[in-house]
């Protein structure tokens, strides 16, 4: 069965079990501090665990993209080293929101197992939890006695708390579960080991398919587990892994999931998938990563050098690297396969086709650019092997390389033991450490649990209408971290507070008690569909009404750049064309910024033109017209610009100013000439094909032309009040052109004259041409002189003495033939004389210079140079 059909069987499957499909979400979180990519299924539906967010309905299915290259879940290690471990995977899943619990999802995954895709009974394993004594959980009875329903009692195995219980992370939904392995050996080999002795042994062909896990838990700050409001069913079958079963193949990258990638580099490099353990493990690696780096690009986040980018950029790099050492690869091609992933996976992701350009030029790009810091990075470690004593090279220099140039540490190490050196891989491991501490120190930040006030599924935002109004605490919770000391986050019953997201920045502004007491709020911001008003204290009487308050100003200057941001986004459409697409944007008080797909550098014709459609939409006083909670459908029917990126449950907003219609869950003005005026202040290159604008509007407009106005008055006036000030000076600059030339005439008449005074005063003593004397000159013009009279006067030995800007130097040139014949040294004389001006020096024999800050000495020191005649 093909890949494609493998999948569409078992969504089909559950959705014949009542569940609703539903497209796989960005794998990309934005606003999610604790998370950084979606690395299993459910993290899309935390807040459903979680009891924060409307169940629209109580049965999904879906394939999830999920990535593990960070945080508690990183295989990124593993990848291609052995053969059933990904970066990017699909995870299929069934979803039961308080709905059904372990009965029907054991049941349905076997009947799926073994009826629909028909595998053999006989090479099934399934888990179920032990228990776990310290966390005070019983055995799993129920889950055995469904298995034992299904499967034979010797196939149901017990497992750890390792193994069968699932958490996503430190914090958080959690609970016991029952996972499915498959046993794919020949039959010889089972004859010689038992399956059920390998299970969850790290074995490549007795690996995990399917984990069913029940999530009734929830796990706090303090390490303890409390009970979800609400049982609820999160399975997670690898796709990859379900097709190498179902393939009859015996490593996920002998699947059409892989094949035709590895085919690709096959004919690229020319060199043959089987024949090396070592290509076999770059052909892997690189068919990996490539997908993870692809998919990461089309959902938004570009590689970059901090945070999630950097993840990004790391996997590109391992990629490069073993292309680099292993495929003989010296230029960019990985980005060539991205035409084989479009074409294999865009019916499901159709972002990958959508985007396929764009994510294309960007590997291409990172590709270029790090190839040159490999080659960069061989001539420094060149030059390290050069400074090495020994045959061991320092631990701390591998690091450095590995910091500052992003030179991998592996290929440091090969690369030394190819010619004969070892690393202190100690000390570099220890470099490591130290530096991760530094900035885990710095990051830290410990979060108590919520205290919970009043229990309240459903928070309403209302500050798209309101501004103010009186709420209740529901929440707390105290955060304390190194950079931002203690803090206190709060949530209300309902709130007018923007929650930053969707690139603009959170309201601020204050909580009034009954008593007058006012605590002000700093930020807000977004959880799992938590909005959490950020506040340095608690008010005194935490169980008060409060007035929650906005901060007018701040918000309406947001709002400004918000709905300026729009415009701007389709005057670049209208101006440079409908390629551009939006790639990320920033809106606070101040400016906006907006980043967008476009391929060379927008001109300043370009921009003047898009600063006119921007403006002209101002002063046409265009109304908001707003359409909250539709659905997506009815959203694009009226046109709006279809986006990838949209997670299920989500009903969509929609913002229109005349033409500009996008989805935006942001603030915005209520008519656009609220906005007075767009003024762009800058233009820049992000990453290959990715532009960047800033801009400002309303009153940061103003004062800007204001500032301007005055800048412009001052030149004026210092130009002597002319109302031509660019003819000015243009004048100026003609002046002072002619003015350089003539100077320079000047000072060549000048030394020609010096020289002639000099030459005058040369002595002959015993056929030397001896000349000792002071030219308070700069350095530069006595050596020219010296030079000059050099070529001039045969056997000459001039001694210069000269004092500038309050320094003193000496300057020695000796003929040639002098140094050889009679054994003088220029080099010598300075540095001895240099005592007399506190200073020191060198040269040559011919030609050498001293400096030193005591020019009262310099008379001394010319005295003495006829000693050395
Ligand atoms: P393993 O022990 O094999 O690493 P896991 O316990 O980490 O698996 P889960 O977190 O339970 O796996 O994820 C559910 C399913 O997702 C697994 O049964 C497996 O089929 C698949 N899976 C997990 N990690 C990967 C990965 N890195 N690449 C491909 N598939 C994976
Ligand atoms: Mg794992």
């Amino acid at each position: 069965m093909k890949s494609q059909d493998i999948r569409k069987k078992f969504i089909a499957f559950f959705e014949s079990k009542q569940h609703q499909a539903v497209p796989s979400a960005p794998m990309v979180l934005k606003n999610d501090p604790t998370l950084m990519f979606v690395n299993a299924g459910m993290v899309p539906f935390k807040e459903f665990f979680l009891g924060q967010k409307k169940i629209v309905n109580s049965r999904v299915t879906d394939s999830q993209k999920c990535l593990r290259v960070s945080g508690k879940h990183n295989d990124l290690e593993e990848v291609g080293i052995d053969t059933y471990h990904h970066t990017l995977f699909e995870m299929l899943g069934n979803w039961s929101f308080g709905d059904y619990f372990k009965e029907e999802a054991i049941a349905w995954s076997w009947e799926l197992l073994t009826e629909v895709f028909k595998v053999d009974k006989d090479i099934l394993y399934v888990t179920i939890f032990e228990g776990d004594k310290g966390e005070g959980l019983e055995r799993d009875h129920e889950a055995y006695d469904i298995w034992k329903k299904y499967i034979a009692e010797d196939r149901i195995l017990l497992g750890n708390k390792k193994d069968n219980f699932w958490e996503m992370g430190a914090q958080g939904p959690c609970g016991p579960c029952s996972e499915i392995h498959v046993d794919i050996r020949s039959a010889e080999e089972k004859a010689k080991t038992h399956g059920a002795e390998l299970v969850n042994m790290d074995h490549p062909q007795v690996v995990e398919i399917w984990n069913l896990v029940f999530m009734q838990f929830n796990r706090l700050a303090d390490g303890s587990l409390e009970d979800l409001p609400n049982q609820h069913i999160d399975t997670g079958m690898g796709f990859e892994r379900l097709c190498m079963v179902l393939q009859g193949v015996q490593s996920n990258y002998d699947t059409d999931v892989f094949t035709p990638l590895i085919g690709a580099l096959e004919a690229k490099t020319g060199v043959t998938y089987g024949a090396s353990e070592e290509i076999d493990i770059a052909l892997r690696v690189i068919s990996d990563h490539v997908r993870a780096v692809a998919f990461a690009i089309a959902d938004g986040q570009l590689p970059s050098s901090t945070g999630a980018g950097y993840v990004i950029r790391r996997i590109l790099r391992r990629a490069i690297r073993y292309g680099f050492t292993f495929l003989n690869q010296k230029e960019a091609f990985i980005y060539q396969l991205v035409t084989v992933l479009s074409d294999q996976m865009g019916s499901y992701f159709p972002e990958i086709t959508a985007q396929k350009q764009l994510v294309m030029n960007v590997i291409k790009e990172e590709e270029t650019s790090f190839l040159k810091t490999l080659g960069q990075g061989l001539g420094l470690l060149d030059q390290v092997i050069a400074q090495t004593k020994g045959k061991e090279v320092s631990g701390e220099k591998a690091f450095e390389l590995y910091d500052t140039f992003g030179f991998p540490i592996d290929l440091t190490a090969l690369i030394l033991s190819e010619k004969g050196y070892t690393l202190n891989e100690s000390d570099f491991t220890t470099a490591l450490e130290q530096q991760k501490n530094r900035s885990r120190a710095a990051a830290e930040m410990d979060m108590e649990d919520w205290v919970v006030l009043k229990e309240d599924p459903e928070q309403e935002f209302i500050g798209y209408d309101y501004l103010e109004t009186n709420v209740k605490i529901t929440r707390y919770r105290k955060v304390t971290s190194k950079k931002q000391g203690t803090l206190y986050q709060l949530v209300f019953n309902l709130t007018p507070f923007y929650p930053e997201g969707g690139g603009q920045v959170g309201d601020r502004g204050f909580l009034e008690s009954s008593n007058g007491d006012v605590l002000h709020l700093i930020d807000t911001k977004k959880e799992n569909n938590l909005v959490m008003h950020i506040a340095k204290d608690l008010p005194k009487n935490i169980t008060d009404t409060f007035k929650a308050v906005v901060d007018e100003k701040h918000r309406a200057l947001s709002n400004n750049n918000h709905s300026a941001t729009h415009l701007l986004h389709l005057a670049l459409r209208t101006v440079l064309g409908t390629h551009v697409e939006q790639k990320g944007s920033l809106v606070n008080s101040k400016y906006l910024r907006f980043d967008f797909s476009h391929f060379s550098k927008v001109t300043p014709e370009e921009i003047q033109k898009i600063e006119a459609f921007v403006n002209a939409r101002i002063q046409e006083k265009l109304e908001l017209q707003e359409f909250r909670n539709i659905p997506m459908q009815e959203a694009l029917d009226k046109g709006a610009m279809a986006l990838f990126g949209e997670k299920y449950g989500d009903t969509v907003r929609l913002i229109q100013f005349g033409n500009s219609k996008e989805l935006c869950g942001g603030t915005h003005v209520s008519n656009t000439g609220n906005i007075w005026h767009l003024k762009i202040t800058s233009e820049s290159a992000v990453a290959a094909g990715v532009r960047r604008i800033e801009a400002i509007t309303g009153e940061v407009a103003k004062d800007f032309f204001t500032q301007q106005d005055k800048a412009l008055t001052e030149v004026k006036q210092t130009l002597k009040n002319t109302k031509d000030p660019i003819k000015a000076i243009v004048n100026l600059q003609d002046e002072n052109a002619a003015l350089k030339k003539e100077i320079e005439v000047l000072l060549k008449e000048k030394a020609k004259n010096i020289k002639g005074n000099l030459k005058a005063n040369i002595e002959t003593i015993g056929g030397v041409n001896f000349l000792a004397t002071r030219i308070d000159m700069n350095a530069g013009a006595i050596k020219d002189i010296a030079h000059e009279l050099g070529g001039e006067v045969e056997n000459l030995f001039f001694f210069a003495g000269a004092e500038n800007e309050g320094k003193a130097t000496l300057t020695s040139y000796i003929a040639k033939n002098l140094v050889e014949e009679k054994g003088y040294d220029a080099g010598k004389i300075v540095r001895e004389l240099g005592k007399y001006i506190q200073g020191g020096g060198g040269g040559q024999k011919f030609f050498a210079t001293a400096g030193g800050k005591h020019p009262s000495g310099l008379s001394e020191a010319i005295a003495k140079v006829k000693d050395y005649l």
